[in-house]
């Protein structure tokens, strides 16, 4: 499925570029932003997920990292 194919291609560009601009595969109108979540507050290194969302729709994808990307928590200041 090509929308598929285009969400698993932005969690490759978020986790090369945090600051990849990506239009939303679902909605094409919205723009993807990220927001990670870890499991333990206190270990952010032990990994947690990567929450993927778009600005105008709902669509939303969530990647378990457990081993998390060099750029990890990198942007959460956008919450
Ligand atoms: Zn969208």
């Amino acid at each position: 499925m090509e929308e598929r194919k285009l969400w698993l291609d932005a969690v490759e560009f978020f986790r090369n570029d945090i600051d990849s601009k990506i239009n939303c595969p679902t909605c094409k109108t919205g723009t993807l932003f990220t927001i990670d979540v870890a499991f333990e507050i206190e270990n952010s290194d032990k990994g947690g997920e990567r929450y993927i969302k778009c600005t105008h729709c709902n669509a939303l994808e969530i990647v378990l990292y457990r081993k998390p990307p060099n750029n990890w928590f990198s942007k959460n200041d956008v919450e």
